[in-house]
């Protein structure tokens, strides 16, 4: 099994990389498989060698070999967290496929989400919609008896989500709902504590937030909800179902 870690883990930061280049193109609507990366700053476009996951970032610090412009920490950060979601979710579900193959799937999506909304407060339907039928299609090939039980959770938790959002846009967004029916997609009936870990932490943030800055202003900084929602998610993902049972079996 550690070997088994240990790929997945490096396999993690190769994905990793590609997910920075989805993070960075998704919302302008390029291709994430046209050409190579280019820095932002100057248009040089980087080197095979600058462009090793985590370890160029490093040698480089932070700097683009060209113009020597800062390149954002969320390069190194997209790689290390992908590599390390990578290991956990092979550690904790070695010997359960379904939940294996749906949680690494579940976590290479959610990472470019929160990434993007952290950065531009928008969640895109050209990450979301993939991630649903994708969930739909494997799920039903390797796990059909459970189809149902996640069909049932995402049009709960879009609807949970879903329904605050139309009765107030200004707090929860839509995207917000769509990334909720995913999750359920993935998860099941993990996706209940999924939702509550997410919007726990996200009202503590946002209350950090006001004390820190006061009301009037923290009242006005925007919290991108997707990231509390990914978080929610990945802890859901890896100990869920026994939350769900002892919950089961207590009550
Ligand atoms: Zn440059």
């Amino acid at each position: 099994m550690a070997l088994a870690i240990v790929a997945a883990a490096v396999g993690g930061l190769l994905v990793g990389s590609f997910l920075n280049v989805l993070v960075s193109r998704v919302p302008k609507r390029e291709s994430p498989f046209g050409g190579r990366s280019k820095c932002p700053s100057c248009g040089a476009t980087i080197r095979a060698r600058d462009n090793i996951p985590l370890i160029s970032w490093l040698l480089l610090r932070g700097r683009c070999r060209d113009c020597g412009a800062s390149i954002s920490a969320r390069y190194p950060l997209v790689e290390a967290g992908t590599a390390v979601l990578y290991g956990v979710t092979v550690a904790v579900h070695y010997d359960d496929t379904t939940l294996l193959v749906l949680g690494l799937i579940l976590v290479t999506f959610l990472i470019p989400i929160a990434a993007i909304d952290l950065e531009l407060q928008l969640i895109p339907n050209r990450l979301t919609l993939p991630a649903a039928i994708i969930a739909v299609v494997v799920g039903t090939a390797i796990d059909p008896d459970g189809e149902i039980e996640r069909l049932i959770a995402g049009a709960a938790a879009a609807l949970f989500l879903g329904l605050p959002a139309l009765i107030n846009p200004r707090g929860m967004g839509m995207g917000d709902a769509k990334l909720a029916g995913v999750m359920g997609l993935y998860l099941g009936a993990p996706v209940g504590p999924a939702l509550l870990i997410g919007l726990a932490t996200g009202v503590v943030v946002g209350i950090g937030v006001v004390a820190s800055q006061g009301m009037s202003a923290g009242r006005r900084t925007r919290i991108p909800f997707g990231p509390f929602l990914a978080f929610g998610a990945v802890v859901a993902m890896l100990v869920g179902q026994g939350m769900v049972d002892w919950y089961v079996d207590t009550f």
